[in-house]
């Protein structure tokens, strides 16, 4: 199905940078968030994101304020002219919205896994026109984060985006959210009018890596930012370690380079953030080996065995080396990256017998 877009027609940070959406993972208490929203504003941010109702993986942890916060919200537009956005989850979180004048509204990825949930907000938005922003599922299905997006557009929303918040894993070493940004640039591919957005926060679950990863979404052309932000981030009632102070995030966005998106080099950034991500997964899979040896390196101490096992390490030179040529490598130099690998490995497990 073809989609039916308008443009988004939101306020960008000046003209040529991207859309940048900024504020705390959530609403906590009317001070907190009026003071977000003021030092925010200060550095030429124009949205304003919180949470009012957060989806959380376990009952117990802070599940936002609800309504009560929805006042503070319209007091930030009042205070500092920023457009407000928030997640909603079902019908109500829409009607309540709607109701407090929210200017935007997002889909989080726990609810774009669910057909049956999207469908419920798609049919609260009817016949409203409002920018609807919607997050990719936690699962890495583009059909389904499309299909949400059919839903909405079906209702007669047509301020479409979408944002890129990465997706789980069960292997979590140096990304919150795997990014696999493939998925993302697909889509691009697939509805090249579609605005996205990528959020950093979340794909990277730890300060340091907020600022690579906006570099990486502008490389790739994404249209716009959404950040969280907080006046005092290590406070935080969620998502503590991954939020800016307003000071820091404009720091980072002023250091940003923004290319000229149409030259041609774009498929040759697209490629290479391909690469990166393989990368990624290769430190990440070296990592969970070098474990696992650490692992039969305790197993050695307490058996008295020796470190090196000569018939094992012949075995996985020659079996992988042959691996390597049948998909299309030389064996020789998958040899030399076992040997090396293998190098490291009995490193590591001579540190632990010599313990
Ligand atoms: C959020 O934006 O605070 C949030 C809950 O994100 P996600 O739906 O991407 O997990
Ligand atoms: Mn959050």
């Amino acid at each position: 199905m073809e989609l039916d877009l308008q443009p988004l027609a939101l306020p960008g940070i000046e003209p040529k940078r991207p859309i940048v959406i900024a504020g705390p993972c959530s609403a906590e208490t009317e001070e907190q968030v009026i003071t977000t929203a003021k030092q925010l504003v200060k550095y030429g941010i124009k949205i304003f994101r919180a949470g009012i109702w957060k989806p959380r993986t376990k009952p117990g942890s802070f599940e936002g304020v609800g309504v009560e916060g929805l006042p503070w919200l319209k007091e930030v537009q009042k205070e500092t002219g920023l457009l407000v956005a928030t997640e909603v989850a079902t019908a109500k979180h829409v009607y309540e919205s709607l109701k407090a004048g929210i200017d935007i509204l997002w889909i989080g990825a726990r609810t774009s896994a669910n057909p049956f949930a999207v469908q419920e907000i798609a049919d609260a938005l009817k016949g409203v026109d409002i920018p609807i922003l919607i997050k990719n599922p936690v699962n890495p299905d583009l059909e389904l984060w499309i299909g949400g997006l059919e839903r909405i557009n079906n209702a007669g929303l047509k301020r479409l985006a979408v944002i890129h918040r990465g997706f789980s894993t069960s292997d979590k070493k140096i990304y919150r959210n795997s990014p696999q940004w493939h998925i993302p640039m697909e889509l691009r591919r697939r509805i090249p009018n579609l605005p996205i957005f990528c959020d950093p926060s979340h794909i990277g679950g730890k300060r340091e890596l907020i600022a690579p990863l906006c570099q990486q979404a502008m490389d790739l052309g994404f249209d716009g930012l959404i950040i969280e932000s907080h006046c005092n981030p290590d406070t935080a009632w969620s998502d503590a370690a991954q939020q800016l102070t307003p000071e820091v995030l404009d720091y980072m966005l002023n250091l940003l380079v923004i290319r000229d998106t149409k030259q041609t080099t774009e498929s040759i950034r697209a490629l290479r953030a391909q690469i990166d991500e393989c990368d990624d997964q290769i430190i990440d899979i070296l990592s969970k080996r070098m474990r696992i040896c650490r692992e039969i390196g305790t197993y050695k101490k307490e058996h008295d065995m020796t470190v090196l096992q000569p018939t094992r390490y012949n075995e996985i030179l020659e079996k992988r080396g042959a691996q390597g040529s049948l998909c299309e490598m030389d064996a020789d130099f998958i040899k030399k990256v076992f040997i090396a690998i293998h190098e490291e490995s009995v490193r590591q497990q001579l540190d632990i017998i010599n313990k």
